[in-house]
């Protein structure tokens, strides 16, 4: 069952009935047991599942997981989620996803390293550059992208990698900047607000959560709830977010003597922006009625399940779809692609500049079918993607 449901774009875009099929099955699903000595001497099993959505486009894309939680269904359906966010914003690539079943937070550096390595190998990295680069996602980051380039030594073979080896600069904070470019426009051109003007709660202090938090923050926004998975602070005069990123504590809640909160108290702030930007499935059936926010951004991949997503519609609360709003990440990582193959240098000017030019296009693109077929955004980004993707694979003569 895909993520995209036909029957939710009908009458948006003619889609035939047989896209149905590619769209409902990934091209492939690998699952691997991976087995490492830890540094201890202890020896450490983990699943690992790489999923290819569709390949029509280009490499499957999509970034590594790594959680004590993450199934086969999971990567699957993230595998699917960079189908249509690297076909919305038209990016040469595929949809793709890695998971790796361990527990980040026990693991200390070189059990880290030595899981990457043996994931290089068993997924055979080096061999397959051409059809599947990965970049970071959840508890994985540039260092980890570097111990993945030194396996494969083809810049090409992975993004998200330190500038100083190949990387992009820009990169890292490049999902919260797209972030921080959607919030903006849908808060200009949904709520008919200045960004200046506007109070934000984000959950999830991590690369996505901190830095959409610090661009908004310098764009003039309130930032007065932050979280990570620990729990969360809440200033209603809004938070130093250069003071929390650069503090060294662990936990959120460890840097700052401000009025600490649950991450479901986060989600129900009174604020005109929600940006959930940590966990997939936290807005639900059970506490969609209680948030509070006039527009919720998804900075994380599917955050809201589509019974809250009812809710939302019912409430008269847009949503900026996880496929437009986070999409900043997968448009770097193809201009890191494309210095990798060209070796051209790239400022982070540069990075940004592109980054806000595809998501403007994109979000003008979504709001214009939204608003011509009285659709939700999701529907219409949805519709765009699917449309995008048919139109190629008729160019491959797939179909
Ligand atoms: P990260 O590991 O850097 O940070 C995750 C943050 O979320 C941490 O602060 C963690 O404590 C918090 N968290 C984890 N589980 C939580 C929970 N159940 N409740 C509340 N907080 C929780 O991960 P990231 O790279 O920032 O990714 C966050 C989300 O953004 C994910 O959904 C990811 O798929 C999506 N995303 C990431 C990128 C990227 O470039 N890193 C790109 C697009 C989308």
């Amino acid at each position: 069952m895909s993520v995209l449901k036909t029957d939710q774009i009908a009458g948006l875009v003619d889609i035939p009935d047989d896209a149905r099929i590619y769209f409902e099955h990934p091209e492939k699903q690998i699952q691997n047991h991976l087995t490492v000595r830890s540094s201890n001497g202890d020896i450490l099993h983990a699943e690992v599942f790489v999923v290819y959505h569709n390949t029509s486009r280009g490499p499957a894309k999509g970034g590594i997981r790594m959680a004590p939680d993450v199934t086969l269904e999971e990567t699957a359906e993230l595998a699917e989620l960079m189908t249509w966010k690297t076909a919305l914003v038209q990016v040469p690539f595929g949809g793709g996803k890695s998971g790796i079943r361990v527990d980040p937070e026990k693991l200390d550096r070189v059990t880290k390293d030595s899981i990457l390595r043996e994931y290089v190998h068993l997924m055979k990295l080096d061999l397959i550059a051409g059809l599947y680069v990965p970049a970071p996602d959840m508890a994985t980051g540039p260092r980890d992208m570097a111990i993945i380039f030194g396996e494969t030594h083809m810049p090409e073979s992975v993004t998200g990698k330190p500038p100083r080896i190949g990387g992009l600069p820009g990169r890292n904070e490049a999902t919260g900047r797209g972030v921080a470019t959607a919030t903006r426009l849908a808060c200009e051109e949904l709520l008919g607000k200045d960004i200046s003007n506007v109070t934000v709660a984000v959950q999830g202090f991590g690369n996505v959560g901190s830095h959409t938090a610090s661009f908004l923050h310098g764009l003039g926004a309130r930032v007065v709830a932050v979280s990570d998975i620990y729990g969360g602070i809440y200033a209603a005069n809004g938070l130093n977010i250069a003071d929390l990123m650069k503090s060294d504590n662990r936990k959120i809640q460890d840097r700052g003597g401000i009025t600490r909160i649950t991450n479901e108290e986060l989600l129900a702030t009174d604020v005109d922006v929600l940006i959930p930007a940590a966990a997939g499935h936290v807005l639900t059936r059970e506490n969609a009625s209680n948030v509070k926010a006039s527009l919720i951004v998804e900075g994380a991949n599917a955050p809201t399940d589509s019974e809250a997503d009812e809710i939302f519609m019912e409430k008269n609360i847009p949503i900026v779809p996880d496929i437009l709003a986070n999409a900043g990440g997968v448009i770097a990582s193809y201009v890191e692609w494309r210095k990798a193959k060209s070796g051209s240098l790239t400022e982070a000017t540069e990075t940004y500049e592109v980054i806000d030019r595809l998501i403007e296009k994109a979000f003008s693109r979504v709001k214009e079918i939204a608003m011509r077929k009285k659709a939700s955004l999701r529907r219409a980004a949805w519709a765009l993607a699917a449309a995008e993707l048919v139109s190629t694979m008729q160019d491959r003569g797939w179909m």
